[in-house]
């Protein structure tokens, strides 16, 4: 049969999406395939199409456990005998298909990939014709991605086994160059067949949203935007999951909990439910996701900041696979990128990965702070071409958006580093402009520096940023040691001498404090601030400020 009966036949449709073709004709001559394409892009039939069409069997490797049995059942659906085995599996009903594998019933068999070296798996492949080995989500492979599995470093040893070698195909959405490199090191693939595919998704909006009270944020963009739309919120951590998903069911969301502290069948439970629609909004730690094909999410929004550009496009990627429009928003605020930092650095690391991860990590922090179309911020880090300037379906060529000139801003913080001699980290600094008469900053001497307090009424949040905007355009140099101190480049100049103009986007300025009086609680809470907290406080201090007329001190901890 050839391919385009099959695609029709089996599949249903008439056409190859890009690169299915070159790739699906690849491995049916014989050769190893290496299939990068992104989320959504139609990775699977790259492997079932030919698997139909070759002799003997397909292995499909895959990690996704939680996934294998609706995969197999949609190819049984439409006539393609195939089957798994995972450790879900019942030892009669684990024997019975081993006698079915036996008999020649299949065509696809799923594995885990952790089934790989047990012996009744090495005592059954015997029996196989094995023509095909595909590797789906092939980045788990490498220990430099973001689901790193052990087990995925079995699967050459496992290849070497099989009586003759199979032809070796490997899938994944991920593209930066180490993990591509390493997948086809690691899995010893031979002259592979690569195509690489459009990351362009254009469906897709973009949006990038700086606030300080991200809970109200969400909650308006939510009320506004999609009715009874599903989406997923991804969270850092597992304790900010499950306080979010209390807070929206509070307001009347249908929301629900997904991480890695909870148990297996109620994540089972959780995730059905989600792609099923019988609950709106699955919330999540990036233990959620890889592998889902819900078609119709419409919304995908980082409540944190992940640690690079290569996991937030993935999980971005999972908004409106069906081609149909969908948002991707991501709410950046300062304090995660210090978190993101802090995690890189308490991981005992090799020099090199800890440069690369930080290198990794500031492009998607230069995304937060870009003024340029962010789509092609994101297909300039996978390495595509750009066509225009502006897609105009994101928040940077759509929203109108007010640029702020805060050049003087600019230049007080550059001169600042200057006259300190470029010998501090970002904290020391931010206490300096602020003119602080903390024991540190005297005993420094820094109270004498002629910048000391030129920025007084400014809030510490709003200089972090726009130093953090300063060391995205490359202004300023943070330096990787244990204590990072803040250093000006070749290009501060330029700023210091009024020969550019440093710019930023209204919602970042808004921030600044003038004579605000409610400006001495905003500067206690720093980094989470909750307007009901704030609202709470305001009376309390008026309360307090008429029984004795003194002020009421309160001392916050980040969440
Ligand atoms: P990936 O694994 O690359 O994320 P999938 O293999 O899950 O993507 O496919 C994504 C969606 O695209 C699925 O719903 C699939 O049915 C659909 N699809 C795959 N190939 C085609 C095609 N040639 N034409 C139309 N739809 C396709
Ligand atoms: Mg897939
Ligand atoms: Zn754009």
């Amino acid at each position: 049969m050839n391919i385009y009966k099959a695609l029709k036949m089996y599949f249903g449709y008439d056409e190859f999406k890009k690169g299915q073709e070159k790739l699906v004709n690849g491995i049916i001559e014989g050769r190893d395939a290496l299939g990068i394409m992104p989320t959504g892009g139609g990775k699977s039939l790259c492997y079932q199409l030919p698997a139909v069409i070759l002799e003997g069997v397909t292995i499909v490797i895959s990690p996704l456990i939680s996934l294998m049995k609706d995969q197999v059942d949609s190819l049984n659906e439409i006539g393609i005998e195939a089957t798994y085995i995972n450790s879900t599996l019942e030892y009669d009903e684990f024997m019975s298909r081993v006698d079915d594998i036996r008999r020649d019933k299949y065509k696809i068999v799923y594995v885990a990939p952790e089934r790989l070296n047990t012996g009744l798996f090495e005592n059954l492949i015997k029996y196989m014709k094995i023509s095909l080995v595909a590797i789906d989500e092939a980045h788990c492979i490498s220990q430099w991605g973001h689901d790193f599995r052990p087990s995925y470093l079995e699967i050459p040893r496992f290849i070497k086994t099989l009586n003759t070698r199979p032809i070796v195909a490997a899938f994944t959405a991920t593209a930066t160059k180490e993990i591509v490199e390493e997948i086809k090191r690691l899995i010893e693939l031979k002259n592979p067949l690569e195509a690489i595919t459009g990351f362009d998704r254009p469906n897709l909006y973009y949006q990038v949203v700086k606030t300080s009270n991200k809970l109200n944020y969400l909650l308006d963009y939510l009320n506004n935007n999609f009715e009874d739309d599903s989406g997923i919120i991804y969270c850092a951590t597992r304790k900010t999951v499950e306080s979010l998903v209390r807070r929206l069911n509070d307001k009347g969301f249908s929301a629900i909990p997904y991480h890695g502290g909870m148990g297996s069948n109620i994540r089972q439970k959780n995730q059905d439910d989600f792609i099923f629609n019988k609950a709106r909004i699955i919330v999540a730690t990036n233990a959620f996701g890889m592998g889902i094909d819900k078609p119709d999410v419409r919304f995908v929004i980082h409540y944190n900041m992940p640690k690079n550009m290569e996991a937030y496009y993935q999980e971005a990627g999972r908004a409106g696979r069906d081609g149909e429009k969908s948002e991707c928003l991501l709410m950046y605020s300062p304090s995660d990128v210090v978190k993101q930092k802090l995690i890189i650095q308490n991981n005992e690391l090799t020099e090199e990965r800890e440069r690369l991860l930080y290198k990794n990590l500031q492009y998607l922090i230069d995304y937060c702070h870009t003024n340029d179309c962010l789509r092609n911020c994101i297909l300039k880090y996978f390495g595509e071409d750009i066509k225009n300037n502006k897609c105009n379906n994101c928040s940077n060529c759509l929203d109108e958006t007010e640029m702020v000139d805060i050049t003087v801003e600019s230049q007080k913080i550059l001169s600042c580093i200057y006259r300190v001699n470029e010998r501090y980290g970002i904290n020391t600094i931010i206490l300096v402009l602020k003119g602080s008469k903390s024991k540190k900053i005297l005993e420094l001497g820094l109270n004498k520096v002629s910048t000391y307090g030129i920025m007084e009424n400014y809030n510490n949040d709003s200089i972090k940023e726009i130093i953090m905007h300063l060391v995205s355009m490359g202004y300023i140099y943070i330096t990787a040691d244990k204590f990072p101190i803040l250093k000006l480049t070749q290009t501060s100049k330029t700023v210091l001498k009024n020969q550019v103009k440093v710019y930023h986007k209204r919602n970042l300025v808004e921030q600044r404090s003038t004579s605000n009086k409610d400006d001495w609680i905003k500067k206690e809470i720093n980094i989470h601030f909750d307007k009901e907290l704030f609202n709470r406080l305001k009376e309390l201090r008026k309360e307090k400020a008429q029984e004795k007329n003194v002020p009421v001190f309160i001392i916050f901890h980040d969440k």
